[in-house]
C-alpha cells in the first residue's frame, strides 16, 4: 500500500486554508461555517471517483459523504470526521498552513482536518488498487461537532445505513471505544418583580436560585459516590454560568443557570432529566411560590461504549499492531464526540494529540497522519476479510 505523503500534505494544507469556524449558534445563513469545506471535500471525493451524496442539516449547512461500492455482502464501514473547527481568538495566521519540524500547523490541522485528508487518501488508494471489497466504504464530513453536533445526529437518524465507523479525532493513534456523554441545559427560577424598598411585595428569583444551587451541590456530591463505569469513571455535574436581576433597586423576577452533566454508559437524557426534576420538585414542595423551569438540552451527546469484542475494534487493534509494530494502546476519550451519534459500533482513532486541539498552536505530525492512513486501510481490508495489500 503506497501512501502518497504529498497528497496528504496538499489536502490538509488546502483545508487549513479554508476557515470553517463553528459559529456556535450565531449562524450566518449567507456564509454557513462549513460550506466551503463541504464543497472542497465533495469535489475531491468526486475527483477520486466516489459516489457522492449530501444532506442539508440546517441554514445551508450540509453533511457530505462519498461511497465506494463493495461487491456484495460485507459490512459498510464509515470513516467520519467533522468539517468545523473551534474559533481563532489570539491565533496568529490560523489559516496559513506551515510545515515545521515534520508537523503541519494551523487551525483544524489536528482537530480534525488531518482525519479528512487521510480519508481522501485512503479512498484514492482503494480506488487505485481495485481491491475487491465485499462491503461498501463511506467517507463522511459532518457539520457542527464543536457545538451541538447536529451533523452527526442528522447522519445517525437520516443518513445511509452503516455497520461500523471510525472517527479520526486526535488520539495519537490510540484506540478509544468509550467516553462520557455530555448534557447541557438551563435551569430557571421565576419570581415577581417589585421595588427593592418593599421586597416583601415581590418574589426574589435569585433567592430561589440560591436554594437550587445548594440542592444541586448536594446532588453533585452524590454523583461522586456512585458506582463508576470501568472505562468512563463517575458522572459529574457542574454549574457553569448564572444570570438574573436588573440591578440593586428591584427584586428580580428571573434567574437562570447553565449546567453541564457528564453521563456514563447506562445514563440517558431522560434519566438525568428526571433526577434534576426530582431535586427541583423537592424544593417546590418546601419553598412557597417556588416556580422553576428546566430547558430542553442545548447539548445532548450520549456516552460512547463500543463492545471491545466487536469486529471493528478487533480489526483496528490488529491494524495498529501491523502498521506501528506495537500493541495498540487504548484510552477513554476525555471529551464528547460525534461517535455515539452514528448509532453503530464506532471507534475513535486518529493522528495528533488532543493537547494541541483548540490551542493557538495547533499541529499534527505528518508521520502520524501517514500511519493513520495505513491503519484505516488495513482495518478496512481486515473488515472485508480480504488479504492485505502489503
Ligand atoms: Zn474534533
Amino acid at each position: 500500500m503506497q501512501v502518497n505523503e504529498q497528497n496528504l500534505i496538499n489536502d490538509l494544507s488546502a483545508m487549513v486554508r479554508i476557515p470553517s469556524v463553528n459559529t456556535f449558534g450565531n449562524a450566518d445563513p449567507k456564509r454557513p461555517a462549513e460550506e466551503e469545506m463541504a464543497l472542497f471535500f465533495e469535489t475531491r471525493m468526486k475527483e477520486i471517483g466516489l459516489d457522492v451524496s449530501s444532506a442539508h442539516v440546517a441554514d445551508g449547512r450540509r453533511n457530505v459523504w462519498g461511497r465506494l461500492k463493495g461487491t456484495g455482502d460485507g459490512p459498510t464501514i464509515m470513516l467520519a470526521g467533522h468539517l468545523d473547527t473551534v474559533g481563532v481568538p489570539g491565533y496568529e495566521n490560523p489559516f496559513e498552513p506551515t510545515i515545521l519540524d515534520g508537523c503541519i500547523h494551523g487551525r483544524g490541522s489536528c482537530d480534525m482536518k488531518a482525519g479528512l485528508a487521510v480519508y481522501l487518501e485512503v479512498a484514492r488508494i482503494l480506488v487505485a488498487s481495485d481491491a475487491p471489497l465485499n462491503g461498501d466504504v463511506i467517507i463522511a464530513g459532518v457539520v457542527d461537532e464543536e457545538d451541538a453536533m447536529i451533523g452527526s445526529k442528522d447522519f445517525g437518524e437520516n443518513g445511509p445505513h452503516i455497520d461500523c465507523a471510525i472517527v479520526a479525532e486526535p488520539s495519537k493513534l490510540a484506540i478509544s471505544t468509550a467516553h462520557r456523554g455530555q448534557i447541557c441545559l438551563f435551569i430557571r427560577t421565576y419570581g415577581k418583580s417589585t421595588h427593592s424598598s418593599v421586597p416583601v411585595n415581590g418574589i426574589n428569583a435569585i433567592y430561589h436560585m440560591s436554594a437550587v444551587i445548594d440542592a444541586l451541590q448536594t446532588y453533585a456530591n452524590t454523583l461522586s459516590t456512585r458506582n463508576p463505569d470501568p472505562l468512563c469513571g463517575r458522572p459529574t455535574f457542574s454549574i457553569g454560568a448564572i444570570k438574573g436581576g436588573e440591578g440593586a433597586s428591584s427584586v428580580p423576577d428571573f434567574c437562570e443557570i447553565e449546567v453541564d452533566r457528564r453521563t456514563i454508559p447506562g445514563e440517558t437524557y431522560d434519566s438525568v432529566s428526571s433526577e434534576l426534576t426530582e431535586v427541583l420538585e423537592q424544593l417546590a414542595a418546601s419553598i412557597p411560590d417556588f416556580t422553576y423551569e428546566i430547558s430542553a438540552p442545548s447539548l445532548n451527546c450520549p456516552s460512547l461504549k463500543t463492545d471491545m469484542s466487536s469486529p471493528i475494534v478487533q480489526a483496528i487493534s490488529t491494524a495498529v499492531k501491523r502498521v506501528t509494530g506495537q500493541d495498540a494502546e487504548y484510552m477513554t476519550f476525555p471529551g464528547s464526540t460525534d461517535a455515539p451519534n452514528f448509532g453503530c459500533p464506532t471507534v475513535i482513532c486518529g493522528a495528533g494529540d488532543l493537547a494541541q486541539c483548540h490551542s493557538i498552536n495547533e499541529y499534527v505530525p505528518i508521520s502520524e497522519i501517514r500511519s493513520a492512513a495505513l491503519i484505516y486501510l488495513e482495518t478496512i481490508l481486515l473488515m472485508q476479510n480480504q488479504p492485505t495489500l502489503k
